[in-house]
C-alpha cells in the first residue's frame, strides 16, 4: 500500500497552501531515510560553506561528561570533528560540533524538542546545551526557534504581519485579527487578516474573506479545482479528487493514484481513505486495499475538517 510522490521540496512550495506529499506505511520508512540523508547534505553544505568558525571542542575540565573512544554517531558527513566524544543520555556519541549542528538541523525542520538521531529517543534540553557546549546567544537562539517552531504547528496562530508579534484566533469564525501591541503602538485598532496577513479591509466580523484583493482560502479553491486521479491499483474508480483534506486534522494531502487508496496523513499520522474519506480501518471494515469502498467516493470537500 502507498504513494509515493516524487516531487522534491522546491516543487512543493510553488502551492501556496502545503499541499503535503502523502506516503503510506510500507514506504515512508525508506523514504524518510533518503530524503533525511538529502537533507543532512544540504545542511553540512550549507554550515561548511558559512565557514569560519571554529570547532567546539570538549576540554578536559568539562565536568560530568562521559567520554568514549567511538565514533562521532551524530557526524553524519564525516567532516571528522577533533573534540574527543561524550555520550549523551541515550547511549549514543557525539562532539559539540556536530551535536550543535544536529540540532539546528531539527530546528529547521519545525522540531521542537531534540531526537538522538540514532535511537529517536528524546533528549532534555539542558543536555544539549551542556553538551554542544551552546553559547547564551546559540541557546537564545534555539528557545526563540523552539517557540516559534511550537506556535506554527497551532493552527490558530498568526504572525502579525506589522510587528511579528503572536497572535492567537479565538473566534474560528473571524477571520479579523486585532493585534494588541500595534494597537497600542499606533494609538488605533490594528487589525489584520488571518487569511491573507495584510492588514483588515472591509467590514469586520467575516469568516469568508477581507476585502483584500485575492484574499481567497487557497486550500479551498485546490480542493475545488485539482483535477480527478486513476488509480492504478484500483478498479472502477473515477471522479475522486487527487487532493483531499485529512478527515481527522484539514491539512491537504495529494495523492498519486499509484497504490493503494489508503494514505497517512503527514499531519497527524491518522491513515484515512482517499476515496470514502473514512479513517482506514473503518473503511477496511467492508471493503480492502484495492477494491472499490462501500459507500463510494466522497464528493469533493467545500470545508476544512476542523483538528479533532
Ligand atoms: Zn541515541
Ligand atoms: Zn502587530
Ligand atoms: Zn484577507
Ligand atoms: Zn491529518
Ligand atoms: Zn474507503
Amino acid at each position: 500500500m502507498c504513494d509515493a510522490d516524487d516531487d522534491d521540496d522546491d516543487d512543493d512550495d510553488d502551492v501556496c497552501v502545503s499541499v503535503c506529499v502523502s506516503v503510506c506505511l510500507c514506504l515512508l520508512r525508506l523514504k524518510v531515510k533518503v530524503k533525511q540523508l538529502s537533507l543532512n547534505l544540504k545542511m553540512e553544505c550549507k554550515l561548511r560553506t558559512q565557514g569560519g568558525e571554529a570547532e567546539k571542542i570538549y576540554n578536559s575540565k568539562e565536568i560530568l561528561v562521559d567520554f568514549t573512544d567511538g565514533e562521532d554517531e551524530h557526524d553524519f558527513l564525516c567532516v571528522g570533528y577533533s573534540s574527543r566524544r561524550a555520550l549523551m543520555s541515550c547511549g549514543h556519541s557525539v562532539t559539540p560540533q556536530s551535536l550543535t549542528n544536529w540540532c539546528q538541523r531539527q530546528l529547521d525542520q519545525g522540531s521542537i524538542s531534540f531526537v538522538c538521531g540514532v535511537c529517536d529517543a528524546e533528549w532534555s534540553f539542558e543536555d544539549v546545551c551542556k553538551m554542544a557546549l551552546l553559547s547564551d546567544e546559540e541557546k537564545d537562539r534555539f528557545e526563540q526557534e523552539m517557540f516559534r517552531n511550537k506556535a506554527d504547528k497551532d493552527p490558530n496562530n498568526a504572525w502579525c504581519p506589522s510587528c511579528s508579534s503572536l497572535v492567537i484566533r479565538t473566534d474560528p469564525e473571524n477571520l479579523c485579527m486585532k493585534c494588541p501591541r500595534c494597537s497600542v503602538e499606533k494609538e488605533r485598532d490594528y487589525t489584520f487578516c488571518f487569511q491573507c496577513l495584510r492588514e483588515w479591509k472591509g467590514p469586520a466580523p467575516r469568516s469568508d474573506r477581507c476585502d483584500n484583493d485575492g484574499c481567497v482560502n487557497q486550500a479551498l479553491v485546490i480542493l475545488k479545482t485539482c483535477p480527478n486521479i486513476e488509480f492504478s491499483y484500483v478498479r472502477d474508480v473515477s471522479n475522486c479528487p487527487s487532493v483531499r483534506a485529512c478527515p481527522s486534522c484539514g491539512l491537504l494531502v495529494q495523492h498519486s493514484g499509484k497504490q493503494c487508496k489508503n494514505i497517512m496523513c503527514p499531519g497527524c499520522r491518522v491513515e484515512f481513505c482517499f476515496m470514502c474519506l473514512k479513517i482506514s480501518t473503518e473503511c477496511l471494515k467492508t471493503s480492502d486495499y484495492s477494491m472499490p469502498c462501500s459507500s463510494g467516493v466522497a464528493p469533493r470537500q467545500t470545508s476544512l475538517p476542523v483538528r479533532r
